[in-house]
């Protein structure tokens, strides 16, 4: 007789009950119509596009209910991180007057972006003040590279969101400061970003170049030809894009 109790079995059953709720729920949630400030370092301007669009992605590549768990726990690390700052003196402002995110509203409203916080004031060792904060909760291989390399080589995308939010928040007089912490271990990598203006105006034009695109109805060119591409290969959009069956 097949034992439905064993601790294999059990996961077998539970864990698709639960990924189910998950992605019933997300299909619930209104799609993001606009060009996200986090997301505007991905290279491939179509892409972007298909997010602006909340184009549906292939079949298949809608985020499982496992991976809908790991975003949940970013917004658990952040809410962790906020704490430990308070704990250590760090005066961090998280909310806005309405009790929302800090956010920023640009080209009538089709590029937004929110921020995790802003740290205005504490112990030396977190200034200069004010300065924005942003944080992510990564896996244990990735903690390893940015602590290596840093941000703008190992996560260009969160290097560029820095960028676009310390301009549009008006905090380019300080570096922002970058926390990841690793997901395994729960040490902390913190890095200084300082403001580069000449990369915030290549994302300015970037922005304008494909809110321009998707008001005309034109498409932007692909980043690559060839669909095995490795950035392809992760894309939701691989078979739409590239005419595929
Ligand atoms: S499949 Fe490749 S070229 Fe097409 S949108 Fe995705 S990343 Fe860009």
């Amino acid at each position: 007789m097949i034992d439905l109790t064993s601790k294999k079995m059990l996961s077998g059953r539970l864990n698709p009950i639960i990924d189910a709720a998950l992605e019933a729920e997300r299909d619930q949630q209104e799609a993001r119509r606009y060009l996200g400030g986090s997301r505007l370092g991905v290279e491939c301007e179509r892409q972007l596009q298909y997010e602006v669009f909340a184009t549906p992605k292939d079949p298949e590549k809608d985020f499982p209910g496992r991976i809908l768990r790991v975003f949940e726990r970013g917004h658990w690390a952040e809410a962790a991180v906020v704490r430990w700052l308070q704990l250590a003196g760090v005066t961090i402002l998280i909310e806005d007057e309405g009790g929302g995110q800090f956010g920023f509203s640009d080209f009538d409203g089709l590029f937004q972006g929110h921020c995790d916080g802003i740290l205005t004031g504490g112990p030396e060792s977190f200034g200069p003040f004010p300065r924005l904060w942003e944080n992510k909760c990564i896996k244990a291989d990735d903690w390893r590279a940015l602590s290596s390399h840093g941000l703008r080589k190992e996560k260009p995308v969160y290097w560029a969101q820095c960028q676009v939010y310390m301009d549009r928040f008006g905090l380019t007089e300080n570096p922002a400061l970058f926390s990841a912490v690793n997901a395994d271990t729960m040490e902390i990598y913190w890095e200084a970003v300082p403001h580069n203006p000449q990369a915030v105006a290549a994302l300015d034009a970037k922005a304008g170049r494909i809110l321009q695109a998707c008001l005309a109805g034109e498409q932007l060119p692909r980043l690559s030809q060839d669909p095995n591409f490795y950035q392809c290969k992760w894309c939701s959009w691989r078979k739409r894009c590239h005419g595929l069956a």
